[in-house]
């Protein structure tokens, strides 16, 4: 942090303190050779989410470098867990603090299952693997380890909950305050790699990849597939989500049950808009989740990043800062946040 921007941030840092007394411990498990720029860069990456998120949890998460596919820059695998829908939404209400989470749990669809609308599955009505979407009924719900233990859902573990891989063929910025225009940003990449671990991980790209080749009910929507909505689900009933692959009906992220849009999806890397659904859409600034990171850019934390860890059961630090932040001190918390994204 310079000087420069010292006077937005310090504004901000009245409403949303940047030092928790409670954080998220990531407890980095390097693979052996791991250089220690890159163990250094993960633990930014994992306080970038710090000063905004202030849940008591240890996640136990392995790093390391690998061969991947021409492009990717990171790749990470979670374990999983399947609760019921009913456990599910009892537990999101029980951590309720902001006004986001009340709002975005009271519009969740009532009883034991949910409806949503789902497309390219063996068992639909029109016709198998068909991309006209129909409404389907489920009643699990599908979430990483992290967002198991954030909700209470899974008790502290040794075990491992996630793996983070980056590859070994891109140059990499270890420097978060200073991404050179030849390499991608470290602890940016880091950041969003860890916020699939969080739980930033859509259910949609397994009916974009394995669609037509198994029942919708082998699909559970997954905790963020339930603030996915789009206007052709919500036309089908009050708060049916939208699980549909493909790029028909932009999907969007609400947290009134689809009235209000806060920002779009990815639609999908076969089937929909050339990106895995796991992310915002491409090319909109929308925040860190956003699907790809160009040389030379530095990737940051927006307001959109941190709805969608409040809603999905995180608890904002303070909770003073989230009334602010939906009510009065929006502008002064977006301000600590733009002025971090402009140090590019
Ligand atoms: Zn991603």
């Amino acid at each position: 942090m310079t000087n420069r921007f010292l006077g937005p941030f310090l504004a901000g840092a009245l409403l949303c303190s940047p030092f928790p007394a409670s954080a998220i411990y990531f407890n980095f498990e390097p693979d052996p050779g791991t250089s220690q720029d890159a163990i250094n860069g993960f633990v930014q990456a994992g306080n970038l989410w710090n000063v905004w998120l202030g849940d008591n949890i240890t996640l136990n998460i392995e790093i390391g470098f690998t061969a991947l596919d021409p492009g990717i820059i990171g790749q990470t695998s979670s374990s999983w867990l399947g609760p019921s829908y009913s456990e599910v939404v009892s537990a999101l209400q029980s951590h309720a603090t902001s006004p986001d989470d009340f709002s975005a749990y009271g519009n969740l669809q009532s009883g034991s299952s949910y409806s949503r609308l789902i497309n390219y599955t063996s068992n639909n009505p029109n016709g198998p693997n068909s991309s006209i979407p129909y409404v389907d009924t489920m009643d699990w719900v599908g979430l990483t380890a992290a967002n198991a233990k954030v909700l209470g859902l899974l008790g502290p573990s040794l075990n491992t909950d996630a793996r983070i891989v980056f590859s070994s063929s891109f140059s990499f910025a270890f420097d978060h305050a200073s991404v050179d225009p030849f390499s991608i940003d470290f602890v940016g990449a880091a950041a969003h790699e860890i916020g699939h671990v969080l739980g930033f991980v859509s259910g949609v790209d397994d009916i974009d990849t394995m669609g037509g080749a198994q029942p919708g009910t082998n699909f559970s929507s997954n905790m963020i597939d339930l603030f996915r909505y789009s206007t052709n689900s919500i036309a089908y009933g009050s708060g049916v989500t939208d699980y549909t692959a493909g790029n028909a009906y932009p999907k969007y992220f609400s947290v009134d049950g689809g009235t209000n849009a806060i920002a779009q999806f990815a639609a999908g890397k076969v089937l929909g808009d050339g990106q895995q659904a796991s992310h915002w859409k491409d090319g909109l600034n929308l925040g860190i989740m956003g699907p790809t990171a160009g040389y030379g850019q530095t990737l940051n934390i927006s307001t959109n990043d941190v709805r969608a860890m409040d809603v999905i059961g995180y608890t904002l630090v303070p909770e003073p800062c989230t009334a602010q932040l939906i009510f009065t001190g929006f502008a002064a918390c977006a301000a600590a946040l733009g002025a971090r994204r402009r140090r590019t």
